[in-house]
């Protein structure tokens, strides 16, 4: 409900948001991805298309769905666009356009507007109805793609009407409209609601970690640009001046068939350290995160490549020190010594680890601006807000011919 929102959202936000939900009340709009479970994009249409509902936009949303080709090709697509070169045969290229007028033909794709989030559904532009508004939502890092990928996805996506990226430098140079829109979490979700200290306690029970020693935790798929091995490698420098215990929270995502690997090469650098939890969770597992995230003393997201980072964002709004990889969108959540600290490296987390774990009155100050500063820009309420503002553009332009 949007008006539980009072409670967390700067002063105005839930008065500002009727205003501007009366603009568009009545239009209909559908979302498309290509998972309804695990990682970011998914978690948040989870949250946002209920507010939409609310304010009486008619909100829809499909997903993809397509063989092991396409989902590897998609893969292959995500990680050449974020700047890892891949191999990509005619075959792949024919299975991504196959795949998207399949769910063309089988999706309800009607609705004055649809956002298309990703590079997954993007050729389905083809199967815009006369008179639509399409906004592609891109949540990855396009910022240096690999030419050959983008040469190819380019044609579909300029023929939208509007573009949004998570970050100014993920933006293309494009012949259309572009906007940028930070993601958000949601205070009131499970993930991220208030937790009572016993409840912690029963989770991290329940989950097998102990809470005799300080936690260090990384939430997310076990995919190569988070980085985990990096984590490992910090943990252990953290090790030999502080005992404390490492816990990995991940599970993989319908779409990420690279998971099981790199999950693999984790266990194999952690070996038999019994302070390491590595925790395979079902997407479903929001409580588990919640708790774990306001169990750790430290929560790294030690990225070498990424989108947005909604992990950073939930660890913020937990009033916990955060230390991340110096990429994408984390650079935008972590004012480093205020927020919290950005690496290059494990021994750069390591580092900053042991100078908080050295100084709890420093973790506690960051802790708390960092969870200010959540609150003003990376809650649901400004995305929702945002989003509005840019049907109601779009809206008019298209009023205005
Ligand atoms: N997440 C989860 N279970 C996991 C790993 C991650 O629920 O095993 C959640 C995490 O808490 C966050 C989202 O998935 O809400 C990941 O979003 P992020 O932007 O950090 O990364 P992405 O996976 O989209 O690259």
């Amino acid at each position: 409900m949007l008006e539980n929102y009072r409670d967390v959202a700067p002063q105005g936000t839930v008065e500002l948001l009727r205003q501007l939900g009366r603009r568009v009340e009545g239009k209909s709009m559908v979302h498309v991805n290509s998972t309804r479970y695990g990682g970011g994009v998914a978690e948040m249409l989870h949250r946002l298309l209920p507010l939409f509902e609310e304010l009486g936009v008619k909100v829809r949303w499909e997903v993809m769905t397509g063989s092991d080709l396409f989902y590897r090709t998609t893969k292959s697509f995500h990680n050449a666009l974020q700047g890892t070169r891949q191999r990509i045969t005619p075959e792949m290229y024919d299975a991504f356009i196959e795949c998207n007028c399949d769910n063309a033909k089988r999706m309800n794709l009607d609705g004055e507007f649809a956002m298309i989030h990703d590079p997954q559904p993007a050729a389905l532009i083809d199967a815009r109805p006369h008179g639509a508004t399409w906004i592609w939502r891109c949540h990855i890092d396009v910022s240096t793609p690999q030419h050959s990928v983008w040469q190819f996805l380019r044609p579909f996506v300029i023929r939208y009407d509007a573009a949004v990226f998570s970050l100014p430098k993920f933006s293309q140079r494009l012949p259309l409209p572009q906007f940028l829109v930070y993601p958000s979490i949601d205070p009131f979700s499970e993930k991220n609601c208030e937790l009572e200290p016993d409840e912690i306690d029963r989770v991290l029970q329940r989950v097998g970690v102990p809470r005799d020693k300080p936690i260090l935790l990384q939430v997310s798929r076990f995919d190569r640009f988070k980085d985990p091995v990096g984590v490992v490698a910090a943990y252990r420098l953290v090790k030999k001046s502080h005992d404390c215990r490492l816990v990995l929270a991940g599970g993989t995502a319908t779409d990420d068939p690279e998971g099981a690997e790199m999950l693999a090469e984790v266990q194999e650098a952690v070996g038999s350290d019994p302070d390491v939890h590595i925790l395979l969770l079902p997407p479903t597992a929001n409580l588990e995160i919640n708790a774990l995230q306001r169990a750790a003393t430290i929560i790294y997201q030690k990225s070498t490549r990424e989108g947005f980072g909604l992990t950073v964002a939930e660890a913020l709004w937990k009033g916990k020190p955060v230390i991340g990889g110096e990429t994408g969108g984390i650079t935008v959540q972590l004012i480093p010594g205020v927020t919290g600290f950005t690496v290059n490296s494990p021994e750069g987390a390591a580092f900053y680890t042991r100078r908080l774990l050295n100084e709890p009155e420093l973790m506690a100050v960051l802790g708390r601006q960092g969870k200010e500063y959540a609150r003003h820009r990376f809650l649901i309420t400004r995305h929702l807000q945002e989003y509005l503002g840019l049907l109601i553009y779009l809206q008019q332009r298209v009023r205005n011919g």
